[in-house]
């Protein structure tokens, strides 16, 4: 695969590069999150991940008022009536509002990035990629919806001998899963649920696709983790757990599964957006719960640990 041409000018959106990390994937890694889902889950944590195109997210806590906002908007796109400032239909993402917000209460999610740009990022931490085994980490949104992008980009990660690893869905064709995973090393992917109906209830999508997806990925020999966003009420029952772990056990070469507790961490930005939170008033679920699902996992003969980001 190394030598494979890169097309170092195509483009993706891009709305966030995290450094260090050291939970999505082998040592070291840098996380580069993608705007675009196809899903629409109650409890996402990146909110701002879900519209494919760049937003203005309004911080009203930081707002003081000034109205410069209004005055260099050269669409009239500023509306101080709305409670979440920007109307979307004017709009044009200039960005004029946010460099002139000196309270910080606007930000831009989301930046159009060519793949060099990204390349050159991720070279700041060569160092520790060679050292730690570490790479980079796809993620979203699901990032899968800008393949084009993906590819690339997962191809200039190849040439520079960097491990390769995506967080998905897999809410996707074949086709796109066929380009993808010639250059891929792990994929982390998402089931939420075994259930078809309940599926389409909370996330806008049944499974089928999914689990269609996770055989073949499985049956590529690019290594396959299984992670479950654990959320109370919804798919943390004991029916849950064993359908899934039976799932994974039918699935060639697959032996982990993560548990992810739910959290309430992206709740703000919600508001930040003009969109509404949808999840009940719930808890995280305890650690003597996840302990609970962790030992279903494991009578399968499964690696299952707690813990990371959903
Ligand atoms: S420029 Fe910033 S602080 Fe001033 S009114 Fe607009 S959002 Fe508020
Ligand atoms: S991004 Fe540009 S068009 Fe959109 S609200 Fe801000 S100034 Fe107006």
């Amino acid at each position: 695969m190394l030598n494979e041409t890169v097309n170092l000018g195509e483009k993706g959106i891009v709305f966030d590069i995290q450094r260090f990390s050291v939970h999505d994937g082998p040592g070291i890694r840098t996380i580069v999150f993608l705007k675009g889902c196809p899903l629409s889950c109650r409890w996402c944590s990146n909110p701002e991940s879900q519209c494919r195109e760049p937003q203005v997210m309004f911080i009203s806590k930081n707002c003081i008022g000034c109205g410069k906002c209004k005055e260099v908007c050269p669409v009239n796109a500023v509306d101080f009536k709305l409670p979440y400032r920007i109307d979307q239909e004017k709009c044009i993402k200039c960005g004029k509002c946010v460099e002139n917000c000196y309270a910080n209460a606007l930000e831009m999610s989301g930046i159009e990035k060519t793949v060099e740009e990204v390349i050159g990022e991720l070279k700041k931490d060569n160092m520790y990629y060679r050292r730690s085994g570490g790479g980079i980490t796809l993620s979203g949104g699901e990032a899968l919806v800008q393949v084009d992008f993906v590819e690339e980009l997962l191809k200039g990660c190849r040439a520079n001998r960097w491990n390769t690893a995506v967080e998905t869905a897999a809410f996707t064709s074949q086709q796109v899963l066929r380009r993808i995973l010639p250059f891929l090393d792990l994929v982390l992917m998402d089931i939420k649920h075994m259930d078809s109906k309940k599926h389409r209830e909370y996330i806008g999508q049944g499974n089928e696709i999914i689990l269609e997806n996770a055989r073949i990925i499985a049956g590529s020999g690019t290594q396959l983790i299984i992670r479950v966003p654990v959320i109370p009420g919804f798919n943390d029952d004991e029916d849950n757990i064993v359908k899934l772990s039976e799932f994974v056990v039918s699935l060639k070469n697959v032996r982990e599964i993560h548990l992810l507790p739910y959290h309430r961490l992206g709740e703000n930005k919600y508001s930040y957006l003009g969109y509404k939170y949808k999840m009940p008033p719930i808890d995280p679920p305890s650690s003597k719960d996840m302990n609970r699902l962790k030992n279903i996992v494991e009578k399968f003969g499964l690696v299952c640990k707690i813990g990371g980001v959903s």
